[in-house]
């Protein structure tokens, strides 16, 4: 059986990357796909554990050969997930996590139909912006104005977490770790086709409540505190 494929976005700073990595120790069987890209290496960032970072000149080469499942053009940088992730966890009988951002995640989902998708939101612009901060102090400069362009990028990102299966809001970490496990298992627990045990009823509860269509009253002061407006309406 072909393993499943899991998608995550975020807007950058929301803390993405700190709750993939927690997943890692607690999730068995879930490759996470390392992803190419243009842009230097970030603070303690490794060639092949973040990102294989390579020039324009060699990512163009994969693109025109075909190696790209996907592909876009972030802040000016471009990152792709190579097809033979996907073939390397699954001929491994494993599950894949993919961490991309909207424009990607929405040529795997055209591609890739079955994908789970998982759209985390950081809880608020003002949040956001003190994690961008932090993060730019601690790898040693503070850009005003990179902080202020990825604030305005995050507002178009979650105008399509309707696209998203699942919402996470990454504002207390340990609840947003269970949660995106709780989903994980759910998945899998649905798919395997058996008897749900009293533990499994409990993250199939857990992954319910994270549903989008489960998720309007939480995700409601994230959306109007960005002033995101709702499809259809002229409402924050
Ligand atoms: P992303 O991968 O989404 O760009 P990071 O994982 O690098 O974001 O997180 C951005 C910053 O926010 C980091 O300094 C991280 O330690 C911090 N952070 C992540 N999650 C939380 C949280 N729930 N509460 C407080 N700080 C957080
Ligand atoms: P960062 O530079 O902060 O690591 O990532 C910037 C953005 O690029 C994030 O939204 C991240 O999800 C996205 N990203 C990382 N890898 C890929 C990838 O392989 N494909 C796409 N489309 N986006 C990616």
């Amino acid at each position: 059986m072909a393993g499943i494929l899991f998608l995550i976005s975020a807007p950058s700073g929301s803390g993405k990357s700190t709750l993939v990595n927690q997943l890692r120790s607690l999730v068995k069987n879930l490759e996470f796909s390392v992803s190419w890209t243009t842009r230097p290496p970030r603070g303690s960032e490794q060639e092949a554990r973040e990102y294989h970072f390579i020039t324009r000149e060699h990512f163009q080469q994969m693109i025109d050969a075909g190696e790209f499942l996907e592909y876009a053009d972030v802040f000016g940088n471009y990152y792709g997930t190579a097809r033979n992730s996907l073939t390397s966890a699954f001929s491994k009988g494993k599950d894949l996590l993919l961490d991309i951002d909207v424009q990607g995640a929405a040529q795997v989902r055209a591609k890739m139909p079955d994908a789970v998708n998982i759209f985390l939101m950081p809880p608020s612009p003002e949040i956001l912006a003190t994690r961008l901060r932090n993060r730019s102090r601690a790898e040693g400069s503070v850009q005003e104005e990179v902080i202020a362009r990825r604030l305005a990028r995050a507002r178009q990102e979650i105008e399509n977490y309707r696209e998203y299966g699942y919402i996470l809001v990454n504002d207390v970490l340990d609840r947003a770790v269970e949660e995106m496990a709780a989903i994980v298992a759910a998945e899998r627990i649905a798919r395997s086709g058996g008897p749900a045990s009293p533990q499994d009823r409990e993250l199939l509860a857990i992954a319910e409540r994270c549903r989008q269509q489960n998720s309007e009253a939480r995700i409601q002061p994230v959306l109007q505190a960005f002033g995101v407006t709702k499809p259809g309406t002229n409402e924050k």
